[in-house]
């Protein structure tokens, strides 16, 4: 910011992305790295090897990228759309199915080697792990609990690994969101998913056109969630970040900042727009900027709070049409 206060952007990326472009887009770091392209489009299931390899030289390319510079893995997040022949079954609602933690947790080998590779690949550089769709405090605590062994288990191998490798989850379920006062006793941050938060909030699949004018990322039940979690995370001294794509519009991305969130991670292409916009306001700016999205209540318009808030970032930077195309 202007004024000296931070908000780290971040880029997301994927296994076998292109690395040209991330760091001179801005990119200070990998925010959200989706694991789950190493299964995507292959034949096979990718052996700890080959997991191990992918991490290492990504989190090598992350911490490259600044003095804070983190990768930060998901676990897979398979299922919903994201199906794979032969591991992934058919399921009459795959968004409210066996996906991601749920998974993981229903198949504890690929959950453990998974974890053993990432561990493995820590000893490279600074990598947070961040387990996808968690709905249940029950989901976290066996987490950890597998982590906890698998490190023991590479303790017994003289295996290296970062034992203070922090732990986070994604909030992309209203439930998670709504009790994320007591899910920050549990975990070293959180990680907002506004993709899937935001569908699940208004229940409007974020990949079908017939209902994205209900897909809303500035309607006030998704603001209430999105400032629950950001509050739950400061009260209990956890660091709290977006990795959905609403963190990459500039009227929205910035809501988030002003809410607390310390970190945005985006497609590097949309970072040097963002890192613009942010050099040119002060934290000041950003309490004034939220007090106009909230002025609204709860019974103004998705639209309505857009417009308010495309409002005052068009007094306060009047060539913003320039900047943000
Ligand atoms: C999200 O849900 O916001 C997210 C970042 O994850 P994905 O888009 O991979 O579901
Ligand atoms: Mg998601």
């Amino acid at each position: 910011l202007k004024d000296g206060g931070i908000v780290d952007l971040f880029a997301n990326f994927h296994p076998g992305a292109p690395t040209e472009g991330v760091r001179e887009l801005g990119a200070r770091g990998i925010g959200l790295y989706r694991s789950e392209y190493l299964w995507l489009n292959h034949e096979l299931e990718p052996t700890e090897e080959e997991q191990f390899q992918a991490y290492k030289s990504a989190v090598e390319f992350a911490t490259s990228l600044s003095e804070c510079g983190t990768l930060t893995i998901r676990t897979l997040d398979i299922g919903g759309d994201k199906t794979v022949r032969g591991i992934t079954i058919h399921e009459a609602n795959p968004f409210l199915g066996n996906r991601s933690i749920r998974y993981l947790l229903s198949n504890r080998d690929v959950f453990r080697t998974q974890l053993r590779a990432i561990l493995r690949a820590s000893a490279f550089g600074k990598i947070c792990i961040l387990h996808p769709m968690v709905s249940t405090i029950e989901e976290i605590k066996e987490a950890n609990l597998e982590l906890e062994k698998v490190k023991r288990q590479l303790d017994s191998e003289g295996i290296p690994f970062d034992r203070s490798i922090l732990v986070g989850i994604m909030i992309e379920v209203p439930a998670a969101a709504l009790n994320a006062e007591a899910f920050a006793k549990y975990v070293d941050f959180f990680s907002i998913g506004t993709n899937d938060l935001i569908q699940y909030t208004m229940a409007a699949d974020r990949g079908n056109e017939s209902v994205a004018n209900l897909y809303q990322p500035l309607n006030p039940a998704v603001l209430k969630l999105m400032r629950m979690t950001i509050a739950a995370a400061k009260r209990n001294g956890i660091l709290v970040g977006v990795c959905g794509e609403s963190a990459a519009d500039p009227i929205v991305g910035l809501l988030w900042a002003s809410m607390g969130a310390h970190l945005l991670s985006m497609s590097a292409t949309y970072i040097p727009v963002m890192a613009k916009l942010f050099s040119r306001l002060t934290r000041e700016d950003l309490a004034d900027y939220l007090k106009t999205a909230e002025a609204a209540g709860g019974d103004v318009t998705a639209d309505e709070t857009y417009a308010r808030c495309h409002a005052w970032l068009s007094a306060r930077i009047p060539d913003l049409d320039q900047i943000a195309i």
